[in-house]
């Protein structure tokens, strides 16, 4: 089974895709996680990736689609949950291309919904552990000792793209293009939209009811 997890930044997405790989058994692919770590990296590529992630600005498709198909070849018997790909509708093609290649299908396809202005609040009260990317918010999901990851141990930091311009530039993308997908993946079983107020347990509660809803009726 394969699943997409798409929302406006700072919604949860990373923090929900974390519980459902924890709790149900999927593998998860971070297209955000996978590019920091190849910045961090300081590869070749990392180097030509870095200015797009720092401004905000989509990584060119090329660079993201290798990237995907490369977990995706990897893990042909493997339940996966994408999260952060696809974020435009050209991307949701190449994915469905590739799927239908191998013989593989996309299952579940789940938005999760926010207001700007609550998205806006949540990114600028973001603390992020730059070893096992492990996000918290410092009003509603604070670390239980200041700035230092629970998981880990490491010092939170800020991410250098939730600055506000570069958060402003990103919000931008998503309405722009990332919204869009709503409409490419139109079949009733397979797009589902949840808001996202409420604790992560009670959001995580509304997800797994959609997926073991589908999981029963195939
Ligand atoms: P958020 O959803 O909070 O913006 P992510 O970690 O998913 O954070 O993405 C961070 C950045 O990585 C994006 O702003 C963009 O530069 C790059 N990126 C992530 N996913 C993609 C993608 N599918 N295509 C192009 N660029 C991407
Ligand atoms: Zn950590």
């Amino acid at each position: 089974m394969r699943i997409v997890l798409f929302g406006p930044p700072g919604v949860g997405k990373s923090t929900q895709a974390d519980l459902i790989a924890q709790n149900m058994h999927f593998k998860r692919f971070s297209m955000g996680d996978t590019l920091r770590d190849e910045v961090a990296s300081k590869s070749e590529l990392g180097t030509k990736i870095k200015r797009y992630v720092e401004s905000g600005e989509l990584v060119p498709d090329d660079i993201v689609f290798e990237l995907v198909k490369k977990f995706v070849c990897e893990n042909q018997k493997t339940d996966i949950l994408f999260e952060g790909y696809p974020r435009t509708v050209r991307q949701a093609e190449a994915l469905d291309a590739l799927l239908s290649q191998l013989g593989l299908s996309m299952d579940v396809v789940l938005e999760i919904h926010l207001s700007d202005d609550e998205v806006f609040r949540r990114l600028t009260n973001r603390g992020y552990c730059p070893n096992c990317s492990s996000i918290y918010n410092y009003d509603t999901h604070p670390p239980k000792v200041d700035s230092i990851c629970d998981n880990c141990g490491q010092k939170l930091v800020t991410r250098s793209d939730d600055s506000e311009e570069v958060i402003r530039r990103r919000l931008q993308l998503y309405a722009e293009q990332t919204k869009k997908l709503a409409n490419h993946y139109n079949a009733p079983l397979v797009y589902q939209r949840i808001r996202a107020e409420g604790t992560k347990q009670e959001v995580f509660d509304k997800i797994a009811h959609i997926i073991h809803a589908y999981s029963n009726k195939r």
